[in-house]
């Protein structure tokens, strides 16, 4: 089985068994996609191991690409691995990160990701805690009710959109796919999905060369994060947040056939959360 889900902010109360008890069933050859915004790595605290050991604990394997909020420095320091094909950061055995540009086999359907995105809630300014007037700066924003500012290296990482070693990556990759995978993973969305979603959001490197992707990858579905909200933009593309999603399940009189089965409407979304 694998399933589709949302940004976690840090947050994998969603998992548990009370909002999952889909796991009952599942092993570690079934799987949970986080698309990106995973945040579980973030500042290396006892609360941040004790929550990734819990995910290591739970019955299936978790999967995530990243958002642009997450720690990008930390996520280097883990080991990197192959793993169906593709390479991983081991944050554990079973929890693991789905790396830029890369094309994975899983339960015989290809998915290619690319994480990162722009952030959004940074209008307040990007502080450096190395500038002289750091302290004075950031007091004045709070003291002003400024809050939408992040701090570099800190809680916001320049490494949140994609280099050009990333993405000469991902077209080598999808060269070598024909430019046909069945699945597409992302935390943002392509330039004309990014600008129907509201009116403020703006166009970037990201979301330009996903634009050129959508134009001209076949697939079948793309599945992507960012925007807080869970809705089927169209036939094909799928915005998840906290809901969970099925999109492959085993057919029990074969096993090893997989049939794709994604739901489309707000209706048949696999799960809401209270
Ligand atoms: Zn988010």
């Amino acid at each position: 089985m694998v399933f589709i889900t949302g940004d976690c902010h840090g947050n994998f109360r969603r998992f548990g068994r009370r909002y999952f008890p889909e796991q009952e069933t599942m092993d570690r050859d079934d799987y949970i996609i986080v698309a990106g915004d995973f945040g579980g790595v973030w500042a290396d605290t006892p609360e941040e191991n004790y929550w990734l050991d819990w995910l290591e604990q739970r019955p299936f394997t978790t999967l995530f690409v990243d958002g642009n909020h997450e720690n990008f420095r930390r996520l280097d320091t883990f080991p990197v691995r192959t793993w169906h094909g593709g390479s991983v950061h081991q944050i554990r055995p079973h929890v693991l990160h789905l790396m830029r540009g890369q094309l994975y086999e899983i339960m015989g359907k290809t998915f290619f990701t690319m994480g990162g995105a722009k952030s959004h809630d940074v209008e307040d300014g990007i502080l450096d805690p190395a500038a002289p007037n750091f302290r004075a700066q950031q007091s004045a924003l709070k003291r002003s009710g400024r809050n939408r500012f992040r701090v570099l290296g800190r809680s916001w990482w320049p490494e949140e959109l994609p280099s050009d070693e990333e993405y000469h990556t991902a077209l080598k990759t999808l060269e070598r796919t024909n430019w046909q995978v069945d699945y597409v993973i992302t935390h943002c969305a392509s330039t004309s999905i990014a600008l129907s979603m509201n009116r403020h959001n703006e166009a970037d490197h990201l979301t330009e060369f996903l634009e050129m992707v959508d134009r001209r990858l076949e697939y079948e579905y793309w599945f992507f994060g960012h925007f807080h909200d869970n809705r089927s933009v169209d036939q094909k593309h799928i915005l998840l947040w906290e809901q969970i999603v099925q999109i492959l399940r085993e057919e029990p009189e074969r096993k090893r056939q997989h049939r794709s089965c994604c739901f489309l409407s707000g209706l048949s979304f696999g799960k809401i959360l209270q």
